[in-house]
């Protein structure tokens, strides 16, 4: 009885290990050339001035759907273009298309509009980002102040001298530097020190139960102090509810992106959300 038990266990376990190896290998055979059939479509997630409640930016979030997979959410496929070096040319894709929507927006919609790209460590130890980015800028005729990188610190692990050197090039050129999920990794605080941060986002994990946990209520009336202490804008990831924002406006947090204020959709739909009142 235990003997036929444990086979089961054990068969249960494999089967699940070959499936897992298999979707694995199945999204990085359907990502090779995924960028050529063009399956890959950048969503925009508005991010709101919480003190003006008015729009102000998007953050980039790629979607990818392929015939044979279906939509492969990013949490899972980045990390296979991560491992394959396919995030190189698919994060030149996303920058390129991101810095053109941002030009259009800042003509059609706000002079001050700006974009926020999530960039992965692999395609900072590509020595040509700096001036791949500022090259691109120029080719769209939009400041570097049109465009923040998202980074967490897995891109800023190891310390090579040549990251901090892009950091630091880029911005010269005004791009804005953020820091996502905030408090979620490791050593965030000496990386905040060491860096030339912007802005600091805070992860949704810590916003979600705001206003039930009073724990999580004191992290981020810290963060949030800390980060402007250090002169950073402070973004609140994840909010979904009017509670949630009342909260953060109470502690002077400055941007907010979430549900609330909608999921993120392709560039034309979001035209038709950008002036109405939020
Ligand atoms: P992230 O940069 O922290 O992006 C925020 C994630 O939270 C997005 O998930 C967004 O859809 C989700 N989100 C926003 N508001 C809410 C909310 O109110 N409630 C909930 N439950 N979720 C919310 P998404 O689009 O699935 O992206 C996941 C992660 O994949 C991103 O996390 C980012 O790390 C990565 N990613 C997405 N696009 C790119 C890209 O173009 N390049 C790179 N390198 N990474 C990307
Ligand atoms: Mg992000
Ligand atoms: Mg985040
Ligand atoms: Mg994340």
């Amino acid at each position: 009885h235990s003997k036929a038990q444990g086979r089961n266990i054990c068969h249960f376990f494999t089967d699940a290990m070959n499936l897992g190896m298999s979707r694995r290998l199945q999204i990085e055979e359907q990502l090779h050339g995924a960028l050529a059939r063009e399956e890959f479509q950048l969503c925009y997630q508005p991010l709101i001035n919480i003190a003006r409640r008015a729009i102000i930016g998007a953050e980039a979030l790629l979607r990818w759907r392929n015939p044979r997979l279906g939509a492969v959410p990013p949490d899972e496929f980045i990390p296979v273009a991560e491992h394959t070096d396919l995030i190189i040319d698919i994060g030149k894709h996303v920058l390129s298309q991101a810095i053109e929507q941002v030009a259009y927006w800042r003509g059609a919609l706000s002079p001050d509009f700006k974009v926020a790209v999530n960039l992965s460590p692999r395609q900072f130890r590509d020595t040509g980002l700096a001036s791949f980015i500022e090259q691109t800028l120029a080719r769209h005729g939009v400041p570097g102040n049109a465009l923040e990188l998202e980074i967490t610190e897995g891109v800023l692990m190891g310390g090579h001298t040549h990251i901090n050197d892009a950091l630091v090039s880029l911005n010269r050129m005004g791009v804005h530097i953020a820091m996502d999920d905030f408090g979620t990794g490791y050593s965030s605080l000496s990386y905040l020190r060491s860096y030339p941060f912007d802005t600091l986002k805070i992860d949704r994990s810590f916003v979600g139960d705001i206003t039930i946990d009073a724990a999580d209520r004191e992290l981020v009336n810290a963060t949030i102090a800390m980060a402007h202490g250090l002169g950073l804008s402070v973004v609140a990831e994840g909010v979904e509810t009017e509670a949630q924002l009342d909260y953060l406006h109470s502690r002077g947090c400055d941007i907010a992106q979430g549900y609330l204020f909608g999921k993120p959709v392709p560039a034309e739909a979001f035209n038709t959300i950008f002036g109405q009142p939020v």
